[in-house]
Order: structure tokens, then sequence, then C-alpha cells
């Protein structure tokens, strides 16, 4: 870490047109998104929402829409595009539909900052579009940065692009950064909840279904990081996602279960001072901090209470049972397109499951076998990762089909 880093490029006048800062949020029908504007919403003199992207869920977009007056939307999905059009046809808000749409209003001037809040690979191409295009990033995105995490970062810190993360478990590093300068990071701390499924052993997985495993015991969040979560990947995705915003080798990042999820990660530095983040779980806040960077906005989210009985306790992860978490060790060890072929085959599997195509061990096979067949690439090009994606995604879904 160090001042070259494009987490710490800020100026916090740059690009805005006044105190306010004009907040686009791709994906703003999600979890993420909804909190987003929810934060909007509590500081209307700090923030204002001027463009909105859903895939599919059109009425929410429009009352969204409705509420927040921003300068454009985009509905993905192409057959909504009339019945958004005709509900906002006494506005002056702009109505885009389909997947390019998403790239030509990352483009557009009317913001500062993106708020990467789609989910999966579709999030990658927007966020690129307005890196190339100047914009201050906060990524919640990270299937962006495990897809092609070496090009994106490379051209935020040619187009001098701060990328501030959402992700709670990035969001504590990068708290913990602040004020360290040049001081070089021994290790990273990554906690993860252990998800629903903590302690359980393959002959209980081999039988859980969609809604057991969407029940996430500490966090509320969308469909397929829930899934994510209570197999392990979502803490695979996350070491890679840490290795291109921090800089690390694979051998500094390091995974420790804690079930409360009140420290939400730890930088320990060459001192081998330990600093931790902490705080209740509430994605809220690194909203609301990323967005607001480098200051810290009041709230009234609960406060963690050190007085009241509570027991804050850590374990090794389990990648015997949890071998997502093993695939993706290897993705982040191995590099090249790895972690793209691991992330497209993760994605098919993982809406096979949400869908009872598959089994919950099933999703760990697919990933793996689709991880042994796709060519290796070891330095690849942004064309190299959306083809070695295409080639994952069809590899992954033709061996469900059998
Ligand atoms: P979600 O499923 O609740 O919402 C996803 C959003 O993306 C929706 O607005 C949807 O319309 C849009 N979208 C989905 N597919 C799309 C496509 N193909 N093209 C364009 N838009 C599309 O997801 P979420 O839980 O809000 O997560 C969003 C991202 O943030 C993910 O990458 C996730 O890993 C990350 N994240 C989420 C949380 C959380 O608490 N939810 C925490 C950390 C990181
Ligand atoms: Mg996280």
């Amino acid at each position: 870490m160090n001042f070259s880093s494009p987490l710490f490029q800020y100026n916090p006048a740059a690009g805005s047109a006044g105190l306010q800062k004009r907040i686009a949020i791709f994906g703003s029908t999600g979890s993420i998104g909804t909190q987003a504007l929810n934060v909007i919403a509590n500081n209307p003199e700090r923030f204002t929402a001027e463009i909105l992207t859903a895939q599919t869920n059109d009425e929410l977009l429009v009352q969204q829409a409705l509420q927040f007056n921003p300068n454009c939307i985009v509905i993905g999905d192409e057959k909504k595009y009339q019945k958004v059009k005709d509900a906002l046809a006494n506005t002056a808000i702009k109505v885009f539909c389909g997947e390019d749409a998403l790239e030509e209003v990352a483009a557009m001037d009317c913001y500062d900052m993106m708020l990467a809040a789609i989910v999966g690979y579709a999030g990658l191409k927007p966020t690129l579009k307005a890196i190339e295009n100047g914009k201050s990033i906060a990524l919640a995105n990270k299937e962006t940065l495990v897809v092609a995490g070496d090009i994106v970062m490379q051209k935020a810190l040619e187009k001098r692009v701060p990328v501030i993360p959402v992700d709670s478990e990035h969001s504590a590093i990068f708290q913990c950064l602040v004020g360290e300068g040049r001081n070089k990071i021994e290790k990273i701390i990554l906690t993860a909840s252990g998800g629903p499924f903590l302690g359980r052993k393959p002959n209980f997985l081999v039988n859980v279904k969609r809604d057991h495993a969407l029940q996430h015991p500490n966090w509320s969040m969308g469909a397929k990081i829930s899934i994510d979560s209570s197999t392990l990947m979502n803490k695979g995705l996350e070491m890679i996602e840490a290795k291109w915003l921090f800089n690390l080798n694979a051998d500094q990042i390091q995974v420790l279960v804690h079930p409360q999820s009140i420290i939400h990660s730890m930088v320990q530095f060459e001192d081998g001072s330990i600093k931790a983040q902490m705080g209740l779980p509430d994605m809220k806040l690194p909203i609301q901090y990323a967005m607001a960077f480098p200051q810290r906005i009041v709230n009234d989210l609960p406060r963690y209470d050190f007085r009241k009985p509570n027991t804050l306790t850590f374990e090794e992860p389990d990648l015997k049972t949890f071998r997502n978490l093993a695939l993706a060790t290897e993705a982040l060890y191995k590099g090249g397109n790895m972690p793209c072929i691991m992330n497209a085959a993760n994605e098919i599997a993982v809406y096979a499951f949400l869908r009872n195509r598959i089994g919950f061990l099933d999703m760990t096979e697919l990933v793996e076998r689709t991880m042994n067949k796709i060519s290796f690439i070891e330095k690849p090009t942004l064309q190299d990762y959306f083809e070695s994606d295409a080639e994952a995604r069809s590899y992954a879904a033709s061996i469900i089909q059998m």
C-alpha cells in the first residue's frame, strides 16, 4: 500500500458540480442499491442520485426514479422499456434499456461517483467504462476484481481514479490503512461469519436446499452472495478482491472464521501490530463510508456495546468441507485467467442451485471441473478474460445439461 494506490487517489472536489456528490447507482434495486438510496435519502445535503439501473424490477426502479428524480435510468430487460417510459412520461428523466446502455450511461457527465452494485460479471464493463471516464468508484461488485482485477486497477491508476471498497471486510481493511502512508502490510486477516452451515459436514450439506442456504445468520443480502456465503465461495472471491485492492501477495491473505461478525477484518503491520475495524454488521456503514470518504457522517444505526455479555470467537475455516474456499485459494495462487474461470463456473453453479437444478455440493464439483477444463492463460488481455468467461460458462452449463 502506498499513495500511488488507486485507493488513496482522492480529490474531494474533482468532478463535482457543487457541494453535493452526484452518485450513479448501478444495481439500484438490489440489496446494496436500496441501502445506498436509503443513505442518500438520509443525507440530501451531501448526495444526489443521478443514475439508477435495474435488470428486471421495473416497478421498484420507477418508484425510485419518482422519489430521487435522477438524470437517467436504465432498465436491463428490454421488454419492460415501454412500461417504464410510460410511467415516467411526465418527468424529465431519460430512460434507456438493454445491456449496452449501461456502458453508455457510465460514460455520461452527469455524475461524480459510481456505486458499482450490480451482481456478478455483468458489473465489469460498466465499471471499466466509468474508470475510463475518470469517475470515482465505490465498489460493491467484487466479481469485477475477481475477473479482471489487474486490468481494472491498472486502469484506475492510469486515470487517477479512486476505487473505494464497499464490501464490509475490504472497507474494514481500508479504514485500518487510512493514515498509514507507506507503512507496509505484513498480512491481512479477512474475517468470515462461516455462513449458515458453520460446523456442518458433507453428509448434512448434501441435502441442503436453496431456502435454507439463503438464510444468512448475520447479514441480509441478495440471493447470489447469500449462496456464496453459505459455500464460503464468497470468502474466496474476497481474498482475490483483497489481492487487487491492496496490492498483496497471495500469502499475505489469511481467512479466519469469526461467527459474530463484529470484527469486519484486520491488518497486521510489519511491527506485528494489528488494527481491526469493528461494529455491528450493517452494510449501510461501509456504503456511506465509501460514498462520503474521506469524511465520516453521522447516523443513528445501532451501536455495538462492549458492556453487554458477548464473546468474540475465532476459528480456522474447514477447507475439507467447504471446498469452494480451497478452490478459490488455488485460483488466487495460480492467477492469470483462473479466478475468471472460477467465477464464471460459480455463477452458473449458483443460479442452477437457486433453480433447484443441482445440489449444494454439486456447485463445488462444477467449479472444480470447469477450472480443470478451460485453458489457462498466464497474462490475459481483457479480450482473453471475456473469452475465458464465455468458455467457462458454456462448459459449466453443458455439464448441468448432461
Ligand atoms: P442483488 O441481487 O440484491 O442486486 C443486484 C442488482 O444488480 C439489482 O439491482 C439487479 O437489477 C442488478 N442486476 C442483476 N443482474 C444484472 C445484469 N445481468 N445486468 C445488469 N444489472 C443486473 O445483489 P446485492 O446483494 O446487492 O449484491 C450486489 C453486489 O455487491 C454483488 O457483487 C455482491 O457480491 C456485492 N456485495 C453485496 C453485499 C450485500 O450485503 N448485499 C455485501 C458485500 C458485497
Ligand atoms: Mg463481504
